[in-house]
């Protein structure tokens, strides 16, 4: 029986909102607090309708330490789960340090002055976590988070050595706009925008950004095209997984969203410094965000799947093994359960399942650690409860 104070109000906040609810065994005491208060409360009053559980609802100023420390202090949560933006990742371990309580996120920390994720400053946290007997999971969502888990029980249980690791990421989904992105523009698209980057022979390579393609055939998708990117986990997946050759990380763009993409970058619209308007200082990429259609109402006429998963070769009993683990997420069945589409969903069920692993005392020490440092098992046999059911098979060609 623990309290949970969830941080946040977005896509992802509202979903783990309503899988937090759904276990009331684990949280049986939820409060949502955010910037807009009205989100939260319609979040609440939509989880009381489903599940029959009420939600506390409040506001807060992540940026402020001070501000999160005395709502800590005033709720006495057992743990907070962060689901605001990347930004506020630092103040919210600072805050939870001073407090007292364990802390989880889904993001890595990024600056709001430069599109750049790293975990050094999140993982400099450590040692006073670990003095103060407290801990912290750092990106419990689905890339990063139960990749990172994937590649966790494929050591445990499929392999004697991995080599090389292709996180593969499709959504083959259909949400009817010209161009939305599926979880908050801006830092979706710093993250699209910005060098593609992969770990290969023990040093990073850089390659101009989504100027890397491959066609890889998703199951229940069918054949896509899909883009390197850097992401987040390959930069803990590289320390923590032994033998490792070359991690890579790919991502599907259909060629209406490149192009859209392509014509907002020419006219300056993702820049992220300010620029000067008519006596007032903006920043185009948060300018387009306010433009864009909201990621979390993208739910309501969203058809088609997610597809995410894992490539993972090395070596077996002596021979060579190539293994694809992976989840397909329906649209529309997220819809139907959570008001929330797949991209939510994907994200807010494995931040629950970190929650719940905390909480249960299954992934429990001092210190801030990333998903693949625990036990992979409960936390797989809880995706397939819980919503996310994956699949592992044999996979011959290389992607
Ligand atoms: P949204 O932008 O939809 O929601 C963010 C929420 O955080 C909003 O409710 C916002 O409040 C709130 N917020 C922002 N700044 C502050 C602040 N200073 N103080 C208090 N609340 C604040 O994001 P998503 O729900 O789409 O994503 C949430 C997180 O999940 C992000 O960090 C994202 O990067 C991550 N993510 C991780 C994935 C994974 O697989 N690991 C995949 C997708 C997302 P308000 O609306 O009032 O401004």
């Amino acid at each position: 029986m623990s309290k949970v104070l969830i941080i946040g109000a977005g896509g992802v906040g509202s979903v783990v909102a309503h899988k937090c609810a759904q276990v009331p065994e684990v949280f049986s005491h939820i409060s949502l607090y955010s910037r807009t208060v009205s989100k939260c409360e319609a979040i609440a009053a939509d989880v009381k309708k489903r599940s029959g559980r009420a939600i506390q609802t409040g506001t807060v100023d992540a940026d402020s330490v001070e501000e999160v420390v005395s709502l800590i202090q005033s709720q006495k949560p057992d743990l907070l789960l962060n689901v605001a933006l990347p930004y506020q990742d630092l103040a919210l371990m600072e805050a939870c340090l001073t407090a007292g309580v364990d802390y989880l996120d889904t993001a890595n920390y990024e600056s709001p002055d430069e599109a750049k994720f790293e975990y050094r400053q999140q993982w400099a946290f450590h040692d006073q976590y670990t003095a103060a007997g407290r801990m912290a999971l750092l990106g419990s969502g689905f890339d990063p988070g139960t990749t990172n888990v994937f590649c966790a029980y494929a050591q445990k249980h499929l392999f004697d050595e991995i080599h090389h690791i292709d996180i593969v990421d499709c959504n083959a989904g259909d949400h009817g706009h010209p161009f939305a992105t599926n979880f908050n523009p801006e830092i979706n698209i710093r993250e699209i925008t910005q060098e593609g980057k992969y770990w290969e022979a023990g040093q990073w390579k850089k390659i101009p950004a989504l100027s890397m393609k491959k066609t890889f055939d998703f199951p229940g998708v069918g054949p896509r095209d899909m883009y390197l990117l850097y992401h987040e986990e390959e930069e803990s997946l590289v320390k923590n997984i032994p033998n490792l050759k070359r991690i890579r990380f790919w991502m599907t763009f259909g060629e209406s969203y490149l192009t859209h993409l392509r014509v907002l970058q020419n006219v300056g619209m993702t820049r992220i410094d300010e620029v000067e308007y008519d006596g007032h200082k903006i920043v185009p990429l948060k300018f387009l965000k306010a433009l864009l259609p909201d990621p979390g109402s993208l739910g309501t006429n969203y058809t088609g799947k997610t597809c995410i998963g894992c490539v993972i070769e090395g070596i077996k009993n002596g021979k060579p093994a190539r293994k694809f683990i992976y989840n397909i997420c329906d649209h529309a069945e997220c819809y139907r359960e959570t008001g929330a589409q797949a991209v939510s969903y994907t994200t807010g069920v494995p931040a629950m399942i970190g929650a719940k692993m905390m909480l249960e005392g299954k992934w429990k020490k001092p210190g801030v650690y990333n998903t693949e440092q625990f036990d992979p098992d409960p936390f797989m046999e809880d995706l397939n409860q819980y919503g996310l059911p994956w699949k592992v098979e044999d996979r011959g060609e290389p992607v």
